[in-house]
């Protein structure tokens, strides 16, 4: 006997320009006593929003100030309090996240915890889940982080930013319409798309790669280069968001994530551009992959911050080391079983004042 995993996948998807005019197709009936509940970025409050004309009188909307920072055990637990004291009587009946990777993690998040009890910080970690989440669909409004194909909800804790990983946490549907992502800012496409790259070289590249993982890889990779090297449509970009995060729910993520974690923890620097800032000095480790995302970098007209650790007493920088280190999965993925003999804190350490 074998020990593979069973990996979920997300079952039910609507692909295709305009395609979020069919969201009722997704939605499971509901009667007057129950409603649903719309997370949706706050960036679309005064816009007709995609799914608006679908909302009716009861369902929830919250929505996520996703361009402050990204999101935290604490406000999804009091979206979580508020929704239940907003609506003693009734049950939900379905959660329909509306936005990037931020959004779509407090939905899966809210979607854990509606079912089951405590903290959200409480299911951090590796299948702590009990019971199953909520229905829940995901609407993805910008790509690369690949939220909507993964078993990951990231959220920032006390001391940690670390995810709740889980088959309860992945989305039940999808619509991938990629007229949503058509306004989103260049530099924000960019470092958002690039994090799609990076976890695909990670996949590829480490131990815990299998076929499967390595064939949704090597296709989003090739789709990032054509997004970004020779102007490559919106809808390869989300393909190849959507297919990388396959390959990360069959593989795992690597150095460059786990580096990232410490700057996002640290300085607030937002995932995507947190990821960008370490791959570009992983030279040792990504070697060609890295020359690939500085021709990117430059075709883009991308610039980085540099010496961003430069304001850092050694206290934060223990801080962002010891994150580091607690990413235990992807740096064995990335390094072996033994990686701890590959990657000393004194090279971690080095690696951040490279930044
Ligand atoms: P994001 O959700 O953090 O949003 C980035 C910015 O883009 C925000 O200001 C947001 O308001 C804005 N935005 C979103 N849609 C837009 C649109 N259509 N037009 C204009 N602006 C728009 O970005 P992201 O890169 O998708 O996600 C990063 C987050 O995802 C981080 O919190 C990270 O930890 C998480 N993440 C999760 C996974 C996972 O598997 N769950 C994987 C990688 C990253
Ligand atoms: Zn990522």
């Amino acid at each position: 006997m074998n020990n593979f995993r069973v990996f979920k996948q997300v079952p039910r998807i609507i692909y295709g320009s305009g395609s979020i005019s069919r969201i009722k197709e997704l939605l499971p009936k509901k009667d007057a006593s129950n409603y649903n509940i719309y997370i949706i970025d706050d960036i679309f409050r005064n816009t007709c929003f995609p799914g608006k004309d679908n909302i009716s009188d009861g369902d929830i909307i919250e929505w996520f100030p996703a361009s402050l920072g990204e999101p935290k055990t604490s406000q999804v637990d009091s979206i979580r309090d508020n929704i239940r004291q907003r609506q003693i009587n009734s049950e939900p009946n379905a959660i329909i996240g509306i936005g990037g990777g931020s959004t779509l993690d407090v939905a899966k998040a809210l979607s854990v915890i509606l079912c089951n009890e405590g903290s959200s910080s409480k299911y951090q970690g590796w299948d702590l889940v009990p019971n199953p989440g909520l229905y829940k669909i995901g609407i993805p409004t910008i790509s690369g982080s690949g939220a909507e194909a993964s078993r990951t909800a990231v959220l920032f804790g006390k001391d940690k930013k670390f995810g709740i990983n889980s088959d309860s946490s992945m989305f039940d549907a999808l619509i991938l319409d990629c007229d949503l992502i058509e306004g989103v800012p260049l530099q924000q496409r960019f470092h958002s798309g690039m994090d799609c790259y990076i976890h695909c070289v990670e996949s590829i590249t480490g131990t815990f790669i299998n076929e499967l993982a390595r064939a949704n890889a090597s296709k989003a990779l090739e789709l990032c280069e054509r997004v970004f090297l020779c102007n490559g449509s919106n809808d390869q970009l989300m393909t190849a968001s959507y297919m990388g995060g396959v390959s990360i729910v069959n593989s795992e993520v690597g150095i460059c994530h786990a580096l990232s974690y410490g700057l996002s923890l640290e300085l607030g620097i937002r995932h995507g551009l947190a990821n960008c800032i370490v791959f570009n000095v992983l030279d040792d480790f990504y070697g060609p992959y890295v020359d690939r995302y500085r021709q990117m970098l430059e075709k883009n007209m991308i610039r980085l911050p540099h010496d961003v650790c430069k304001t850092l007493d050694s206290m934060a920088m223990s801080r962002m080391v010891k994150m580091t280190l607690r990413m235990e999965r992807p740096l064995a993925n990335a390094l072996g079983i033994n990686w701890r003999e590959r990657l000393t804190e004194d090279m971690i350490r080095d690696l951040y004042i490279q930044m």
